[in-house]
Formats: C-alpha cells, sequence, structure tokens
C-alpha cells in the first residue's frame, strides 16, 4: 500500500494552486503531483537518514548520485518549478524562466509550476 505523503489539506492546497496556474487538465496535474510527490519521498529519506552531521564527516553527497534539489542547467540553486506537461522538476526559478524545452527530456514546455518547500 502506498501511502502519500503529503498531507491531505497540503494535497488539496496544491491542486487548488495548480489549478490557479492554470494546469487545468487532470492528466497534467497528476503528473505534476507525481513529481511533487517523489521529490518529497526522496527529501524525507534524505533527512531520516543521516544523524552524523555533527561527526565532522561531510560522506553524505559523496554517496548520492546527485543533490537532489539542485538546478539541472546552473547547478548552482535549487529546483523549485515543476515542468508540464513532462512533469521534471529540474530547474530553478531563474533558469526556468529562460528554457523552452525541459532541459533533462527536452519535451515542450506547456506550463511551469513554482514550488514552494514547506
Ligand atoms: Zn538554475
Ligand atoms: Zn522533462
Amino acid at each position: 500500500m502506498v501511502l502519500a505523503l503529503v498531507p491531505v489539506a497540503e494535497w488539496m492546497a496544491l491542486q487548488k494552486a495548480l489549478f490557479r496556474a492554470g494546469v487545468t487538465l487532470a492528466q497534467d496535474r497528476a503528473a505534476i503531483l507525481e513529481a511533487v510527490n517523489s521529490f518529497l519521498e526522496q527529501l524525507a529519506r534524505q533527512l531520516a537518514a543521516p544523524e552524523d552531521i555533527g561527526a565532522s564527516a561531510p560522506t553524505l553527497e559523496a554517496e548520492g548520485t546527485m543533490s537532489v534539489a539542485e538546478c539541472a542547467v546552473c547547478l548552482d540553486d535549487t529546483c523549485e518549478v515543476i515542468f508540464v506537461p513532462c512533469g521534471h522538476m529540474c530547474c530553478c526559478i531563474k533558469c526556468a524562466e529562460l528554457v523552452g524545452q525541459c532541459p533533462l527530456c527536452r519535451a515542450d514546455i506547456n506550463q511551469k509550476v513554482r514550488v514552494i518547500q514547506p
């Protein structure tokens, strides 16, 4: 059984926010919510894992593939924009404004939805 990590209240708020942002296709919203959910899942796993922050052993970054929230374009800022319809969350707000196609899968971007971290 799969449990959504986002509380229902936030989930509904997110749905409404997406609708207001012009993402009116249920299919598009589903793709975005899926992307957000997997992102939050990764985030939760990261937060749950390490307790060695005070141990001065910064091995966390080396063992992961890459930082979850790193912009794929500038590799500098954190990701905060989800592209519709592909659902990738891979750009910071600055780079997202510049691209017309998803930098990961090269899908045309119809909407750019900013995600606010809780
Ligand atoms: Zn960027
Ligand atoms: Zn994409």
